[in-house]
């Protein structure tokens, strides 16, 4: 069995690590031309679900080395008025499970780690435009005039999938009508001191009047600016963090990383083309009555890490006939950050669609019937993500709108702020949050028996 993948992204390599460890032949096309090219945004939050995902698909010591790689883990989930007024902080529970548990993670940092060990594997510079099935073979073109024949392609080339184009053309995707400001900052004396320590030593989110919000992440790694180990950390992980090459393709550092949603009408019409200290400035008109030290940070941002991104959701299609092209990750449900599991999702397809093709491999299914179960779990589980985290993004929320919107504003706060003086409220709201993020505790194990030679 030869499998195709397009797009080195979170899924697509993930799955090539399953792949090669169980012995099934994998190649992944990916259109940019480096290693280390590409915004891929700053922090994603790997749940337990994506954990497991992981753990299940990497070679052991790269796991470890994922574990190793992450930012220092948030203490506190806040929510802040614009004044930087606490309204709401719940304790985050330690990580003491190396794999049951929240990782914040630099996306460039994870991309690093995935890419690691698969060089025979990842193909760069192959920008796929098109596909073409005959019998029981599927061939890939690429926009560099060359081709590749497999048994199955698979489509893990995000939230624009040029494979999801061709193949369902039927599924569509939609503007949700929020767009997102990002940009950030090196934590130097002075962008420390501008945030309250519980906002230092946890992930924050700020609502404000509009229904403007800004997310704020306080990452801070193992390494120095050097790329060096920073003292004292020692043991298995400094170990681990030397050995890996990854690092040298690296160029994470400690940061403080912001992210201001608000709807699209909020913002210059031309936004998706602003850049640099434009949208620093877009960033500056659209607060004038935040804390001064907000805005700092905004002031203090490095124009050349801003980047707009315009809220897309995928619209929820119909099972398709099964074939020998199949789909992945952001390629079939692309979401709204809402629920912080697009990533963990995708991680989720790659490990059922491993186990699916090891059963092929085992000759216990045959591979349209193992691409069939697959999709038929991996339609539900994406399209209900992608349904939760629309209603958690969304430009008809109460809040967006002129006047209700401050009503609703004024009534989520005092709700909060009730919460936050209940502790045993505070809890419950708090162990809802994380067992939605690990609801399907179990479920992402994968048992990859090494491949027998000429199977
Ligand atoms: C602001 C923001 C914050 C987010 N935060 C979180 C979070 O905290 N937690 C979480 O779980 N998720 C988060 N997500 C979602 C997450 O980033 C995505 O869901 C995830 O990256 C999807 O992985 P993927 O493998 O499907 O696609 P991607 O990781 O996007 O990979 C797609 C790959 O395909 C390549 N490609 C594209 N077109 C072609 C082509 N024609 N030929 C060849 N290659 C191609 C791309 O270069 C890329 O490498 C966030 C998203 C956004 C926008």
């Amino acid at each position: 069995m030869k499998v195709l993948v397009i797009g080195g992204g979170t899924g697509g390599l993930a799955l090539a690590h399953g792949l090669k460890r169980a012995g099934v032949g994998v190649t992944v096309f990916e259109r940019d031309a480096l290693r280390t090219d590409g915004l891929h945004g700053y922090r994603v939050g790997i749940d337990p679900d994506g954990s497991r995902a992981l753990h299940a698909l990497l070679p052991t010591e790269l796991y470890d080395t994922f574990v190793a790689t992450k930012a220092r883990d948030p203490k506190y989930f806040n929510m802040l008025t614009e004044d930087l007024k606490e309204v709401l902080s719940l304790d985050l529970p330690p990580a003491t499970d190396p794999v049951e548990s929240e990782k914040s993670i630099s996306r460039m940092t994870l991309r690093q780690v995935l890419l690691t060990g698969l060089e025979d594997v990842v193909e760069f510079g192959k920008e796929f435009t098109r596909f073409e099935q005959e019998g029981d073979r599927v061939t890939a073109y690429f926009a560099d005039g060359t081709h590749a024949t497999g048994d199955l392609l698979v489509a893990a080339d995000g939230a624009h999938s040029r494979v999801r184009r061709q193949y369902l053309p039927q599924a569509k995707t939609e503007e949700t009508g929020i767009i997102a400001i990002a940009g950030k900052l090196p934590i130097i004396e002075e962008s420390a001191k501008l945030v309250p320590p519980k906002v230092f030593e946890g992930i924050t989110m700020v609502n404000a009047p509009r229904g403007l919000a800004c997310i704020l992440h306080v990452m801070e790694f193992q390494w120095d600016r050097d790329g060096k180990v920073k003292s004292g950390i020692g043991g298995n992980t400094e170990e681990l963090i030397r050995r890996w090459p990854g690092l040298q393709f690296d160029n994470t550092r400690d940061y403080i990383n912001w992210g201001l949603s608000a709807t699209a009408d909020k913002f210059p019409a031309n936004v998706m083309e602003l850049r640099g200290h434009e949208l620093i400035d877009a960033a500056l008109r659209l607060t004038p009555g935040w804390h001064p030290n907000l805005r700092r940070l905004f002031e203090l941002t490095d124009p050349g890490t801003c980047f707009p991104v315009n809220i897309w959701t995928s619209v929820p299609l119909e099972p398709w006939q099964t074939t020998n092209v199949t789909l992945l990750g952001d390629a079939i449900h692309t979401m709204t950050p809402g629920r912080g599991v697009g990533a963990n999702t995708a991680l989720r397809d790659a490990v059922n669609l491993c186990r699916a093709l090891i059963e092929v491999r085992d000759g216990t299914k045959q591979l349209l019937t193992a691409v069939g179960d697959y999709e038929m779990r991996m339609i539900e589980y994406g399209f209900d993500a992608v349904n939760k985290s629309r209603a958690q993004m969304t430009a008809d929320d109460p809040v967006h709108k002129p006047v209700i919107g401050r009503v609703a504003l004024a009534g989520m706060r005092t709700a909060m702020r009730a919460v936050n003086h209940l502790p045993p409220v505070k809890r419950r709201m708090r162990d809802s949050m994380l067992a939605y993020r690990g609801a399907d505790r179990g479920e992402l194990t994968l048992d990859i028996t090494p491949a027998q030679v000429n199977r």
